[in-house]
């Protein structure tokens, strides 16, 4: 099973920023025996944290797109765009563009067939709120999640990222059997060859369990993916 390590930069660094915590990175993570890493810088950055991994080990992923190829959409980010400065992948549902920006299940599907058509590896994210979790709903939550976006075809290329809304950048992670319990349910729904990656305050202190679950796929990774010396450990935890 192949195994990811996702660097979730959300809107943390400037381009100087994050071009140069990208060479860092590159000129640190070994280039065999690891985790595939995918970095994902704001926006503005793509183009040229792509200039520095160059054709390195290290992959580019987006952290959003619009759901329109093109069109009058003022401020959007077109997946066009996205491939011409050579993401590879793209993060879509994360809990905060649900929550701050409305993002609904219907943009989020038109976002994932739109990735999927041009060839862009989708990583969606799913999580139940704490008042769900709280309430016993996780597991309904995710499924609603999963089932109102699904596409029909090409399932193969989606990576799922489940992320807990209230582990993000909250210090606090599910256990691992937690976490394992909701790769199997997604993975009972949709595949279960579907790679499941955990997401939610992952830390070099507590990313051994987790690396090293046969259930889980790798970690989307938000906070500690800001310094080189923080997210190298997370990968060298897989190693
Ligand atoms: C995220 O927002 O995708 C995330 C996992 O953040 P953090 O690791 O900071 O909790």
């Amino acid at each position: 099973m192949d195994k990811f390590c996702i660097a979730n930069w959300k809107m943390q660094l400037t381009i100087k920023e994050s071009c140069q915590l990208a060479k860092e990175l590159r000129e640190r993570i070994d280039f065999f025996d690891q985790p595939k890493v995918v970095i994902c810088p704001t926006a503005t950055a793509l183009s040229e944290v792509a200039q520095v991994i160059g054709n390195s080990s290290i992959k580019l992923g987006a952290q959003n797109m619009s759901w329109l190829e093109r069109g009058s959409l003022t401020g959007e980010v077109s997946a066009l765009t996205l491939q011409e400065v050579g993401a590879e992948y793209v993060i879509l549902g994360h809990s905060e563009r649900r929550n701050y920006l409305r993002e609904d299940s219907m943009m989020i599907k038109d976002k994932l067939l739109l990735a999927l058509r041009l060839g862009l590896r989708p990583v969606l994210c799913v999580g139940e709120k704490e008042e769900e979790r709280l309430a016993g709903a996780t597991q309904q939550v995710i499924v609603e999640q999963l089932e109102s976006v699904w596409p029909a075809q090409q399932t193969d290329k989606i990576i799922v990222a489940y992320e807990p809304v209230w582990a993000i950048g909250t210090g606090q992670t599910v256990s691992l059997e937690q976490a394992e319990e909701v790769a199997a349910l997604i993975k009972n729904n949709k595949g279960a060859d579907l790679p499941v990656l955990y997401g939610g305050s992952v830390q070099p202190d507590n990313i051994g369990a987790f690396a090293q679950s046969d259930k889980l796929a790798g970690v989307l990774v938000g906070g500690a993916s800001l310094q080189a010396d923080s997210f190298v450990k997370i990968i060298n935890a897989f190693i």
